[in-house]
């Protein structure tokens, strides 16, 4: 008897067998019950089928796994939070490494530091750091999964006071395209160390990291306020203009948005064009009120629900809308500024659009993730003013192609104000020109050689992909 997930992979079950026995987790085979539960991913428009899932519970499992999909030559997905928009955390008729069951974490509120194992969502993060008034800058999507998002740099409402997710890890632990267990750091393979940093899951399963925490909350100064479409120009660019000046602890986000249907809007607009503008202040609830009060009078506002929240609220005051289970395109680009003609540029083609929920979201960068020198990390744009998120989503796969053409006709008509690259984790294509044009030449460079020591063969190329030099 053999599994199939279609002919061109073919595992005998002696070999299943055996592999089952070496491991603590679980194998989830196509003939399963489970089965179609467990190889979904968030973004329903990869719709894979593995031909087989591997439960890992801890990092023995994975080095087994590793070993396994390695000496069987298959395709393998390595998979934690499962929000990869790319679909990089599934394959067909290859292995998927789920190590979402591995949970565990220690928090160390003295020493202001947290050991997390891999597989923990930012919910699940938050919990337990909260609990000691501590956090990391995390996903604006609780359910994203820690390591994917700290693979590829991570921006989150903390970046401006404690930099990107990646510029608080202080060691990983990764499991190595020969199925090996190292420690990355500033001391012990430093160079993965950097890799780790922006060069997302080119370079190993990574099984826990170890991050520096910052006293953050439990309350803090925080929420979203909407304006009327009629007045997004004044909006954006009154919010551009407080960005030009804004403390670090303050780090906002512009989103241009067709109004959800939710109680806190008026019915009138639901459906229309919106403007939403959202914030965490990283200090006093005092302070923050007075640091956001002019982002809540650039207009007349349509609802203002800034105030004072707990963290883990506003962590997980978006994840309603960001269901799992929608067909979703996400194309990132990086601006260097927001001129008038950028902010014209977004607007008219918002308009354009045609996807149910189509979102231009215009991250503030700047303060501490622009203060690491851009050499120090794999994530190397540390010069960009704003990362802005063009977001196709819609709830079914009629008229999807169209929507992803459109946002990447958006793309292209920002080019003229990018400063080059992309950021990997907003990145929905994953061709070989693509993936190297997001670096700069000389992180690129970089990339190529700590992937030539740790995966010469490219075991792990379902990712934004650093080809190993010598292979096409
Ligand atoms: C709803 C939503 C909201 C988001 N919000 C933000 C945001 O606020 N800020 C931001 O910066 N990004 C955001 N992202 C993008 C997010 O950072 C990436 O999608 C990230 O890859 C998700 O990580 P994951 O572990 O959930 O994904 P997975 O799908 O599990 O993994 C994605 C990829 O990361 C790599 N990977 C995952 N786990 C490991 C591991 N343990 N070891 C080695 N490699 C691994 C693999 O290459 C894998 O294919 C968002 C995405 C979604 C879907």
């Amino acid at each position: 008897m053999a599994t199939t997930a279609n002919a061109r992979e073919v595992i005998g079950e002696a070999t299943l067998g055996e592999l089952e026995g070496t491991l603590r987790g679980r194998l989830v085979r196509p003939s399963d019950p489970d089965y179609d539960q467990a190889r979904l991913v968030w973004n329903a428009a990869h719709d894979r089928r593995p031909a087989l899932i591997i439960r890992c519970a801890g990092t023995a499992d994975v080095m087994r796994a590793v070993e396994f999909a390695r000496s069987e030559g298959l395709q393998l997905a390595v998979r934690s939070g499962a929000h990869s928009v790319a679909g990089f955390s599934t394959c067909d008729g290859g292995v998927v490494i789920d190590i979402s069951s591995m949970k565990g974490i220690r928090v160390d509120p003295i020493a202001r530091r947290a050991v997390a194992q891999a597989g923990l969502t930012w919910a699940e993060f938050d919990h337990e750091t909260q609990a000691f008034g501590l956090a990391v800058t995390g996903g604006l999507v609780s359910s994203t999964g820690i390591a994917g998002f700290t693979l590829g740099g991570g921006i989150g409402w903390l970046l401006r006071e404690y930099g990107l997710t990646c510029d608080s890890l202080l060691s990983a632990d990764v499991v190595t395209a020969d199925g090996q267990l190292v420690t990355a750091s500033e001391h012990e393979h430093p160079d993965l160390f950097w890799a780790l940093r922006g060069g997302g899951g080119n370079f190993g399963v990574v099984t826990s990291m170890e991050f520096r925490l910052h006293p953050v909350g439990p309350l803090v100064f925080a929420g979203p306020v909407f304006y009327a479409g009629a007045a997004a120009v004044e909006v954006l660019r009154g919010w551009r203009d407080l960005t030009e000046t804004m403390p670090d602890q303050l780090t906002t986000l512009a989103n241009i948005l067709i109004a959800p249907p939710v109680p806190f809007l008026p019915e009138a607009v639901h459906g229309q064009l919106v403007v939403g503008i959202l914030g965490v202040y990283a200090g006093s609830v005092e302070d923050g009120a007075k640091a956001a009060q002019p982002l809540r009078t650039l207009g007349e506002p349509l609802a203002d629900l800034m105030g004072p929240m707990p963290y883990t609220a506003m962590q997980s005051l978006l994840d309603p809308l960001w269901t799992a289970g929608a067909q979703n395109y996400f194309t990132g680009a990086l601006l260097g500024g927001l001129t008038d003609e950028t902010i014209d540029t977004l607007l008219a083609r918002h308009a354009s659009g045609r996807a149910p929920i189509r979102e231009l979201h215009l991250h503030h960068c700047g303060g501490a993730m622009a203060r690491v020198p851009a050499a120090a990390t794999a994530f190397a744009h540390r010069n960009a003013a704003y990362v802005l998120n063009i977001i196709a989503r819609s709830p079914d796969r009629e008229g999807f192609p169209e929507h992803v053409g459109w946002a990447r006709a958006t793309h292209r008509a920002v080019d003229p104000w990018t400063t080059g690259g992309a950021y990997v984790n907003f990145t929905s294509e994953s061709g070989a020109d693509k993936v190297q044009a997001s670096y700069p030449p000389d992180t690129y460079a970089r990339l190529v050689a700590v992937k030539d020591r740790y995966d010469p063969t490219n075991l792990f190329q379902l990712n934004q992909n650093i080809r190993p030099s010598g292979r096409s």
